[in-house]
């Protein structure tokens, strides 16, 4: 049996490793329901050991939750979107016929309404990927200072630069 601070609510709880089924890769906190990472959970345990300390704090982000950053320009106001729920996201120019899920409100005509994917997964260690691809755009889509090829599909990292159109956005974990 373990004592853990639940790193969303800071809720103190006691978990019984034998209990967490093999295979999971989180589980839900009882109290606010969010996820706590199973690895993260048996990596700070080692820790605990070696610091001979009681409980174990889960940080809320050791590995970075993940959001797309829109830079303002004389077409688009500064905007920031949440990467964080695994799925599809297809990011585009808003309009009324825009089949985006981050639809980006700008005057910038040279960005296309779906121009880039961004594709977020869990790995097996519970950490997000978030994988970028050109979405057949017109204008193509430059990734930190170079165009992406066709069916080029990029792992974002922190700080990343992507630009559609004329507008300029950063990925940050
Ligand atoms: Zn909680």
């Amino acid at each position: 049996m373990i004592s853990v601070k639940c790193p969303h609510c800071k809720v103190g709880l006691k978990v019984d490793e034998e209990k967490i089924p093999k295979g999971i890769t989180s589980f839900k906190c009882p109290k606010c329901k969010q996820e706590i990472s199973v690895s993260l959970l048996r990596e700070l345990q080692e820790e605990r050991r070696a610091s001979g300390s009681d409980t174990i704090v889960i940080p809320t982000s050791k590995k970075g939750r993940g959001k797309l950053v829109v830079f303002p320009n004389e077409y688009t106001p500064e905007q920031t979107f949440p990467l964080e729920e695994e799925g599809l996201y297809i990011v585009g120019r808003k309009a009324s016929a825009s089949k985006a899920n981050i639809c980006i409100d700008t005057k910038d005509k040279s960005m296309s309404r779906s121009h880039i994917r961004i594709e977020v997964k869990k790995s097996a260690q519970g950490s997000p990927i978030h994988s970028l691809s050109d979405n057949q755009s017109k204008n193509h889509t430059l990734y930190n200072g170079r165009y992406l090829g066709e069916e080029e599909v990029i792992v974002l990292k922190n700080n990343d630069e992507i630009v559609i159109g004329d507008t300029k956005l950063q990925f940050r974990e």
